[in-house]
C-alpha cells in the first residue's frame, strides 16, 4: 500500500510515514550540527535530495556539511549549492556532528565513505531492501524519488519552499523517474512537481539543463555505443558495452555516461537494457526496463539493488565469466514481465 505522508495529511489515523516525518522533524529541530551524505557515484536524486535537505537546514540556522565519496556529474555543478559538496572516502577524525542524514542508501556501505557508523543516523530511502541501519529509519518504497520524502520533511520543518529547494527536488524527481518514464510515478509525484513549479522552477530550463547538456564528445560516444549494441532475446533485450578505449576515443570520461543507458529503450520492441561498463577493477552493470520487467531482482541476485525499472551492481572479475549468467537472468525477467499487448495509454 502506498503510504504518503503528504497525501495522508489530515487523515484521522497517521500513517507510518507521517509519524516518521514528525519524528525526523523533532530530531532535526533539537540538533544543531549536521552531516549529509548519499551514495557513491551520485545521480540526480542523490544530489537533489542532499541539497534540498541542506538548504532547508540552512534556513533553520543549522550547521551543515555534505560529504560524498565521488564528485557530482559535471552538468550538475551549476545547480545551487552543489559546489559545497566535500569529496572524501573517509570522515576525518574528530568531525563532530549531532546527526548524520543518509539519503538514497540501502546500507551504509553504499555511501562509499568510511567512519559514519558512530553518528546518530537519520536514514531516508526508497530502495526496497533497506537495511534499517539508522537510529531513525524512514523507508518508503512508494516514493518515486527519495526527494519526494525530503519534500515531506521540508514541509514538516515549516521551511519556505525556496526556488533552490524546489529546483533540487524537481531535479531529483525528473531524473529518478527517467524523465517520467518509470512505473513508480504517482499523483503525489506530480503534486510535488506542481508545488516546485509554483515555487519558481522553470520546467523547460530544467529539462534542457539536465538532459540537453551533452558535449560533442558525448554525442560521438552515443554513436559508438549504439554501433556496438547487441540485440538478444529476439530484439527484446539490448546490450551495451563501454570501456576506457571507447571513452578515450570520444574524449569522454565515466562522468559523461549518465543517461546513455536509456537510448535503446526508445525502440518500441526493446523491453530491457543491460549496460556493461568495463574497467580495470571490474565491471559496473546498469539495467533499465519498461513497465513490469523487474531488473531489481537481477541486481539483487548479483549483490546490488535498485528499483523495478532501474537497477545495478558491480562485478569484480572479467566480463566473459559473468556475461551469460547475467543476460540469462535478464531474459527471465523480460519473459516474466513483458506485456504481450502494449499498455493502453488511456
Ligand atoms: P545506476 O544504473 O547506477 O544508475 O543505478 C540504478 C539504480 O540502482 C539506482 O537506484 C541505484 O541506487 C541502484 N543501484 C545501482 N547499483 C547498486 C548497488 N551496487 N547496490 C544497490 N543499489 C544499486
Ligand atoms: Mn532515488
Amino acid at each position: 500500500m502506498s503510504e504518503s505522508a503528504g497525501v495522508a495529511a489530515g487523515a484521522a489515523v497517521p500513517t507510518t510515514s507521517a509519524r516518521l516525518v514528525e519524528q525526523i522533524r523533532d530530531e532535526v529541530l533539537q540538533r544543531q550540527r549536521f552531516l549529509i551524505t548519499s551514495h557513491a557515484r551520485p545521480d540526480g536524486d542523490s544530489i537533489g535530495s542532499q541539497l534540498a535537505m541542506a538548504f532547508a537546514l540552512d534556513a533553520l540556522g543549522k550547521d551543515v556539511r555534505i560529504i560524498n565519496a565521488d564528485p557530482p556529474p559535471p552538468h550538475y555543478l551549476e545547480f545551487p549549492g552543489v559546489n559545497r559538496i566535500e569529496i572524501a572516502t573517509e570522515v576525518a577524525a574528530g568531525v563532530e556532528a549531532d546527526a548524520l542524514i543518509v539519503m538514497e542508501c540501502g546500507d551504509l556501505g553504499r555511501t562509499g565513505v568510511k567512519g559514519f557508523e558512530p553518528y546518530f543516523i537519520i536514514n531516508i530511502d526508497h530502495h526496497v531492501g533497506n537495511r534499517m541501519y539508522g537510529t531513525v529509519n524512514w523507508f518508503d518504497e512508494s516514493a518515486a524519488a527519495c526527494a519526494e520524502m525530503v519534500f515531506d520533511v521540508v514541509r514538516a520543518l515549516d521551511v519556505p519552499m525556496t526556488r533552490e529547494i524546489a529546483s533540487h527536488i524537481y531535479l531529483a524527481i525528473i531524473t529518478d523517474t527517467g524523465s517520467f518514464h518509470h512505473s513508480n510515478i504517482t499523483p503525489r509525484t506530480f503534486d510535488i512537481c506542481r508545488q516546485a513549479v509554483e515555487a519558481g522552477v522553470n520546467p523547460a530550463a530544467m529539462a534542457r539543463r539536465i538532459f540537453d547538456s551533452n558535449s560533442f564528445g558525448k554525442l560521438k560516444l552515443i554513436g559508438a555505443l549504439l554501433d556496438r549494441m547487441e540485440l538478444a532475446d529476439e530484439g527484446r533485450l539490448a546490450v551495451l558495452y563501454l570501456d576506457d578505449a571507447m571513452l578515450e576515443a570520444c574524449g569522454c570520461t565515466h562522468n559523461d555516461t549518465e543517461g546513455l543507458i536509456n537510448l535503446p529503450l526508445t525502440a518500441r520492441e526493446i523491453q530491457a537494457v543491460v549496460f556493461f561498463k568495463v574497467a580495470d577493477d571490474g565491471v559496473r552493470v546498469s539495467m533499465r526496463s519498461k513497465y513490469d520487467v523487474d531488473v531489481r531482482i537481477v541486481a539483487n541476485a548479483f549483490g546490488g539493488g535498485g528499483h523495478k525499472n532501474a537497477a545495478g551492481f558491480t562485478v569484480n572479475g572479467p566480463l566473459d565469466e559473468v556475461r551469460d549468467a547475467i543476460l540469462d537472468q535478464v531474459k527471465t525477467a523480460v519473459a516474466e514481465g513483458v506485456q504481450e499487448r502494449p499498455t493502453s495509454v488511456v
